[in-house]
């Protein structure tokens, strides 16, 4: 028996990165899995490598920033699973690195758009399902710049700490009808946020490997983690296994937050 056997687990940004280290562990664990990403290509690719696995998985593209999108993609994972038990909100963009007062307006606005409007909006319509299904589970997907400065990440950090406000007050309203909310504080995962590495020249996407590399080598664990290593807690949130857990803010960071040399991203 999976600890996720018979439950349905819808992952925003299960496309790639974080969200498809999530999608996949979370279908290992038992659930069906809906992976609901702006991104088409890969979006589809998370869900037949879970097929391939003998999972059951649905892609459904979605824009999380979108009320009209999230709204259809809730639907959509109703009428092809009919539950809801757990939602992940993972989906987010990092926006441009820029200090305040340099900061473009549209980029802003974006990056809100993204990371807290997003996972507001995702609750919002999974929230009735979560309740009615007895098993309810969000884990948020944070980040350490939710929770300490860095330089030039004033609308991320902005977000991030949103999204870990927002975890506290969504589990003191929903923790009497039974949904468990949760979030995790990762700290350097080696992904395609990281810097877009998969856009730029090899060149300067070794250049950036090298420096992530760098800033994480400073940290207590002294290494970036892999997208896996926050997929094992997400799933163990989701779970029973943390049935008393709620309004937690997990940090996965390798020591990032323990430490003074907090790097860059
Ligand atoms: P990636 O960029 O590697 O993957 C994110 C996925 O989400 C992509 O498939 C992306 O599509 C998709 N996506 C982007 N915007 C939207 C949207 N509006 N609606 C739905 N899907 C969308 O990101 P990571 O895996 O690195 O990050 C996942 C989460 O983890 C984010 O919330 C991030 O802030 C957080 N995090 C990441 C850390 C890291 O070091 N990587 C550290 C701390 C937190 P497309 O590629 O087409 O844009």
């Amino acid at each position: 028996m999976g600890e996720l056997d018979g439950r349905v687990a819808l992952v925003t940004g299960g496309g790639w990165g974080i969200g498809r280290a999530i999608a996949l562990k979370m279908a290992g664990a038992g659930a069906s899995v809906v992976v609901a990403d702006v991104n088409l290509v890969r979006g589809e690719e998370s869900a037949e490598l879970m097929r391939q696995s003998g999972n059951s998985a649905l892609f459904v593209q979605c824009d999380v920033s979108d009320a009209t999108s999230v709204e259809t993609m809730v639907v959509a994972t109703f009428q092809e699973f009919g539950r809801i038990d757990v939602l992940v909100n993972n989906a987010g963009i990092p926006g441009s690195n820029s200090i305040a007062h340099e900061v473009d307006l549209a980029d802003w606005e974006r990056v809100i758009a993204v990371n807290l409007r997003g996972p507001f909006l995702c609750a919002r319509y999974a929230l009735p399902h979560l309740i009615s299904g007895g098993h309810g589970a969000i884990v948020n997907i944070a980040s350490t710049f939710g929770m300490i400065g860095a330089h030039g990440s004033a609308a991320y950090a902005a977000t991030k700490g949103g999204v870990i406000a927002l975890t506290k007050q969504l589990a003191v309203d929903y923790g009497p009808h039974g949904v468990r909310v949760n979030a995790i504080s990762p700290g350097f995962i080696d992904t395609d946020m990281a810097g877009r590495r998969s856009f730029m020249s090899p060149e300067a996407a070794a250049q950036n490997l090298a420096k992530r590399e760098a800033a994480a080598s400073l940290q207590p664990l002294g290494r970036q983690a892999h997208a896996s290593e926050i997929g094992e807690v997400a799933t163990f949130l989701a779970s029973d296994r943390a049935s008393f857990m709620t309004g937690s803010v997990v940090v996965v960071d390798g020591g990032c937050t323990a430490t003074f040399n907090s790097g860059s991203r």
